[in-house]
């Protein structure tokens, strides 16, 4: 006889519980996307396994769902890797993604959209509680005697229960036992229904009881319902491995939403089969937000998921993209690589460098022709320009290519938009002028306004004006843009290449340059003269009070306020 052990959760499980049951009311439907997704990654990890021990696959791979009415259960069922009793203990009474503490912190601050972000950390299995008041996981390791498998019981309060039970079968059940207010999905209807919308292109079956009525026979006379049978309800074929004209964009939406664990549209995408020396399909999305996780720690990034013939074989989103495209997410499905590859080997496989550099030209392509629109663009760049920009130092190879990409804010610009391309900025230089001119600081405010830009105002000499905190280690990267050179305004000597025609100014004109300077500043200077007191410098800033009061708020701000 077997007796249930009680164990208590983890304090940031009881607080990753609470927070998905409430988060995650209002969109509560996807608790069967998520297990059937766990369901799928556990067919995945079984496939691989089997490519060493054929032995494991012993059926074909499939999720089923199930459902009684009566009782107001829902049941997933897969035939994948299972779990042992460790593992139980370890994937699903813990929290281990450390990337979790630091999201539990944030959402304090409720500046974020909490759905959007749930997915990303590994609490997918938790969004169970929010339909059902028990859950119960039965499960059983592939390759394991049937001695070992074990049944996981909760509530979903504090605790959960471990016990030993027969199942004879490989992998996992997972049965919920709905609160009585969220009965509905007990229902055929409702359960396909959601499996169409959200799992369609889960690359393995997913399959339900189909639906038989009772006839009748020639006499009149009813004839039992027949017994029915398991029939697929999604499409369960690779949506990557299909022809780009066959998939319609609500498809490759879904698609993305399985893969991503993102809730919003994707932004945009690129889709291409490549033959040649090397064949392998691509499917590649740019989101249209940038995920929380991203900044807390590049390494950790997930998104890009290597196959290799269809088998699933890891993420490797490092091993596909450089660190400044992490943004991307999607799939990549090899024909070349050996099934058998380990992260080690991957690491310096010479076919995967060249997958590698295809898809960072793919994903450049992708970005190059999505700048055309420029409402799309303005969008991607808010969310991932700074990102981006990790790529003039970080990707050499690509330089000229990612600086293409960049848009900056500029003196010829009135407010503090972000549209200006360097090909924009080169095509606008005056006579003469052979430099890239830009400043960089703490904002806009004060990049806008700073005395260094007098001079180039005075002239009509347009100054790039960066403001971002990784402007200036970028800049300190980079020396020239199709041949042009670029130049601090605030650092060196300053030659706008138009010495020779410089002349004194008649008084009238700086007056009237001066009173320009006057409105354009009026909102954080009281005066502005001239002074002959200046002789290598165009300007100076004399502080009265009021700008005294910027500046310490400025240098509050900056410790963190
Ligand atoms: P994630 O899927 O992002 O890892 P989840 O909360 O959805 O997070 O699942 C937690 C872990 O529990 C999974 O990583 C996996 O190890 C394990 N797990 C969940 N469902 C299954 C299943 N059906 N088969 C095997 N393992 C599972
Ligand atoms: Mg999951």
């Amino acid at each position: 006889t077997n007796t249930a052990e009680k164990f208590e959760f983890q304090a940031e499980v009881n607080q990753v519980l609470d927070l998905v049951i409430h988060s995650l009311y209002s969109n509560k439907e996807i608790f069967l996307r998520e297990l059937i997704s766990n369901a799928s990654d556990a067919c995945d990890k079984l496939r691989f396994e089997a490519i060493k021990n054929p032995a494991l696959l012993a059926e074909d791979l499939n999720i089923k769902v199930d459902f009684d009415s009566e009782a107001k259960t829902v049941t997933i069922t897969d035939n994948g890797i299972g779990m042992t009793r460790d593992e139980v203990i370890a994937n699903i009474g813990t929290i281990a993604n450390s990337g979790t503490k630091k999201y539990l912190e944030s959402i304090a601050k409720k500046d974020r959209d909490d759905a959007n972000l749930i997915g990303q950390f590994g609490v997918g299995f938790y969004a169970s509680f929010i339909v059902a008041d028990e859950v119960e996981i039965r499960t059983l390791k592939a390759g394991e005697p049937a001695d070992q498998a074990i049944s996981w019981k909760s509530d979903g309060k504090s605790a959960y229960t471990l016990e030993s039970i027969g199942k004879t079968t490989q992998g996992t059940e997972i049965i919920l036992h709905l609160r009585d207010e969220e009965s509905e999905f007990a229902d055929n209807f409702r359960l396909r229904s959601l499996i169409k919308k959200y799992s369609e292109h889960v690359a393995f079956p997913i399959k339900m009881l189909e639906v038989t009525y009772p006839e009748k026979d020639d006499d009149g006379n009813e004839i039992p319902a027949k017994t029915p049978e398991y029939e697929v309800v999604n499409d369960a074929t690779a949506l990557w491995k299909k022809a780009p004209s066959d998939i319609k964009d609500e498809d490759y939406q879904a698609f993305y939403k399985q893969i991503s664990n993102d809730f919003s549209d994707a932004a945009f995408w690129t889709h291409n089969h490549i033959e040649g020396t090397q064949s392998y399909s691509n499917l590649l999305y740019v989101p249209s937000k940038s995920p929380f996780a991203m900044y807390q720690n590049p390494e950790d990034r997930e998104g890009l998921k290597l196959f290799i013939k269809r088998v699933f074989i890891m993420d490797a989103a490092k091993e596909l993209l450089p660190n400044y495209l992490r943004f991307v997410k999607g799939v990549v499905d090899s024909n070349d690589l050996p099934l058998n590859v380990s992260r080690e080997i991957l690491q310096d496989n010479p076919l995967l460098q060249k997958i590698k550099s295809g898809l960072v030209k793919r994903v450049l392509g992708l970005l190059k022709k999505k700048a055309l629109d420029t409402d799309v663009y303005a969008t991607f760049w808010k969310e991932f320009g700074d990102t981006l920009k990790e790529g003039v130092v970080e990707d050499f190879a690509n330089r000229e290519a990612v600086l293409k990409l960049l848009r900056f804010a500029s003196t010829e610009n009135k407010d503090a938009t972000e549209n200006v391309t360097l090909e924009d900025y080169i095509s606008r230089m005056k006579d003469g002028q052979d430099k890239i001119y830009y400043i960089t600081g703490e904002s806009y405010e004060a990049v806008k306004n700073s005395p260094h830009l007098e001079l180039f105002k005075k002239e009509g000499v347009e100054v790039l004006l960066m403001h971002s905190r990784i402007d200036e280690w970028m800049m300190g990267h980079v020396q020239e843009f199709e041949g042009k050179k670029f130049q601090s305004v605030a650092k060196g000597k300053l030659d706008l290449g138009q010495e020779d025609k410089k002349e004194k100014e008649p008084s009238e004109a700086d007056k009237s340059f001066l009173e320009k300077i006057q409105t354009h500043l009026k909102d954080h200077v009281s005066e502005v003269t001239a002074s002959t007191r200046l002789v290598d410098s165009a300007s100076c800033l004399v502080m009265d009070e009021h700008a005294m009061a910027i500046h310490m708020q400025k240098l509050m701000e900056q410790a963190g306020q």
